[in-house]
């Protein structure tokens, strides 16, 4: 499993990306995970500012 983040959610703020253990978050309009790299530690959730990243 993998995070995912909602794009219409996400402020484009980097936090996540920085907290990242795996640099699994690239940025963008909206930042993105590649579920490839995620491995599930939930640190972008407890970081975002408007919880965008969501558990799938
Ligand atoms: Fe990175 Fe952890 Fe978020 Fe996965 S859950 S994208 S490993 S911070
Ligand atoms: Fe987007 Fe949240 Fe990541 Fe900021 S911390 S870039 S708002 S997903």
């Amino acid at each position: 499993m993998a995070y995912k983040i909602n794009a219409d959610e996400c402020i484009a703020c980097g936090a996540c990306a920085d907290g990242c253990p795996v640099e699994a978050i690239s940025a963008g309009d909206a930042y993105s995970i590649d579920a490839s790299k995620c491995i599930d530690c939930g640190a972008c959730a407890d970081t975002c500012p408007v919880g965008a990243p969501k558990a799938e």
